[in-house]
């Protein structure tokens, strides 16, 4: 028996709803695979920011460091600006843990037809930098409240940044033994794009078993809707990596499926996984969020934890589960996200 010490994160809103859900699943299947999944639950959240000051304690950090990994549900609430819980909670636990790969698997599955004339058989990944680039804390705002006020939001690429995020994408494409596309925008950013091209192209030179492509931003996203079946992983920064996986989980019917999974690929830290989607408080405390971003990144969260074995048994649920199982509405049902997630516990 092996033992594993996962923090649960299940923040706001439907966030609350689907990481339980992830959690049935994880005992269930770690009842099958000889795991054992001990979980500590943190209320961290916009209430505790509302009630406390901030979204989480000033040893928050240190108390995740004492897990093998950490599960997260959505942090986001009206009434707190959204970038006091982005950077209040999510993107401390991303750098502090150096989890500098955000990796967004998206796939049209038998049985959910996507919005589109056919994307069926889709099967892909986002890989998205996700410590540096655009989302950073340089700039500022100045004559504010006067005629001439104005922003800087300024971006961050290093080559050490962007050359390992480069090689973890080259690593995944050559495994699923098809193609490399990297997002650019080297036309109109033309001192970052160009230098994250560069890379690129070195390091893309010394793997000749991956076949590559540069793609700008804006042509890649239509390219994805019209035909989403030619990707296979594609590599991104922080910005357009977000934009594009929650485009590609929309081509692939809705993004309550659709899983992701900050990883430290040298394993010095916890990683952290959880659904593409945020707390939903449109649907919040109805019962019928799907649950299966979040169980699908719980499988993630198997994969890297060295039980492929395990992830794979969820996956194959899944994907029978969407065949002919019940569906929340989001995917055209009128299943509650408790019904969705029995009849994946009885196929488990
Ligand atoms: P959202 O993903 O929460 O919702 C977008 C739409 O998708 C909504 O109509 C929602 O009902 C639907 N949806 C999302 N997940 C679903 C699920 N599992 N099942 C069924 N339908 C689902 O995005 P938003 O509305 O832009 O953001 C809401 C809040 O979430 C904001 O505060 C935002 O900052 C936060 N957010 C947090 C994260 C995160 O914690 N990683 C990510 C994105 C957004
Ligand atoms: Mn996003």
């Amino acid at each position: 028996m092996t033992t594993y010490r996962i923090a649960c994160i299940p923040g706001d809103g439907i966030g609350t709803e689907v990481v339980p859900a992830a959690c049935e699943v994880l005992e269930a299947v770690g009842a099958a695979h000889d795991l054992e999944f001990r979980f500590t639950g943190f209320d961290w959240s916009c209430e505790r920011f509302t009630r406390e000051g901030a979204m989480m304690p000033p040893d928050g950090l240190d108390r995740l460091r004492e897990h093998d990994a950490i599960l997260l549900g959505a942090v986001g609430y009206p009434g707190v600006p959204d970038h006091v819980s982005l950077w209040g909670l999510l993107i401390p636990i991303r750098r502090a843990f150096d989890q500098y790969v955000n990796l967004r698997p998206v796939r049209v599955f038998e049985g959910v037809p996507g919005p589109l004339r056919d994307a069926s058989g889709t099967d892909l990944v986002i890989v998205r930098e996700n410590t540096e680039g655009e989302y950073s804390e340089v700039g500022g705002r100045m004559f504010s409240g006067t005629p001439d006020e104005f922003a800087v939001q300024e971006s961050v690429f290093s080559r050490r940044g962007i050359t390992r995020v480069v090689d973890y994408a080259l690593d995944l494409a050559d495994e699923r033994g098809r193609s490399l596309t990297s997002a650019t925008k080297s036309n109109g950013l033309i001192h970052t794009m160009p230098f994250w091209d560069e890379i690129v192209e070195e390091r893309c030179a010394e793997r000749p078993s991956v076949s590559w492509e540069s793609e700008h931003i804006d042509a890649l996203a239509a390219k994805l809707v019209l035909d989403s079946r030619k990707y296979d992983v594609i590599v991104a920064s922080n910005l357009f990596g977000d934009i594009l996986s929650d485009l590609a989980a929309g081509v692939a019917g809705s993004i309550g499926i659709a899983p992701s999974g900050n990883i430290d690929p040298e394993r010095r830290n916890p990683s952290m996984f959880e659904p593409v989607h945020g707390s939903a408080p449109d649907i919040a405390g109805q019962g019928i969020a799907n649950p299966l971003g979040t169980v699908w990144a719980a499988a993630l969260m198997l994969d890297h934890l060295g039980h492929d074995d395990a992830a794979s048994d969820v996956i194959r649920a899944m994907e029978r589960l969407l065949t002919d199982g019940p569906r929340t509405p989001d995917l055209g049902g009128g299943a509650t996200t408790t019904e969705v997630t029995r009849a994946l516990l009885d196929l488990l």
